[in-house]
């Protein structure tokens, strides 16, 4: 068994689409990045690089890199995937925190749990996603930015 974790920022702006967990949301702002910036795809593509000791996404896709130009989130968690794959491992399960003052995401976890479930290729109970505001302090709390935290387990 071995664990995994993630963590990403990005910052919330006008005229960008939120995408979360690869769920387009209906948001007035959207998170800055060179990719999408779809927070819960770099920390959870990062704690699975991280399970198996393959380093984290910015040595595998540099923000650099004009081919990652608003790139689907989903091209990193799949190459990770593979990366686990090849040597053999399984995901046990993966626990999501996500951290937004708004849009209110109680009700869209839900919708990232399964999608995150269908990518990954688990049960939905393999996959829990959580929401936690900013309590209006700090950068997440004056909404200025979208936080998220994932641990995985792998064998
Ligand atoms: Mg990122």
């Amino acid at each position: 068994m071995r664990v995994g974790i993630g963590h990403d920022t990005h910052r919330l702006e006008s005229g960008r689409p939120l995408i979360l967990g690869g769920v387009r949301i209906d948001h007035p702002r959207g998170l800055a990045g060179h990719s999408d910036a779809d927070v819960v795809m770099h920390a959870l593509t990062d704690a699975l690089l991280g399970a198996a000791g393959l380093g984290d996404i910015g040595d595998a896709f540099p923000d650099t890199d004009p081919k990652y130009q608003d790139a689907d989130s989903v091209i990193f968690l799949n190459a990770a995937l593979k990366k686990l794959e090849i040597q053999a491992y399984k995901i046990q399960n993966v626990d999501v925190i996500l951290f937004a003052q708004e849009p209110k995401l109680g009700p869209i976890k839900s919708k990232i749990r399964e999608n995150l479930a269908k990518l990954l290729g688990l049960p939905l109970d393999a996959v829990n996603v959580k929401a936690k505001t900013g309590e209006k302090v700090g950068h997440i709390g004056r909404a200025e930015a979208i936080a998220c935290q994932v641990a995985v387990l792998i064998e």
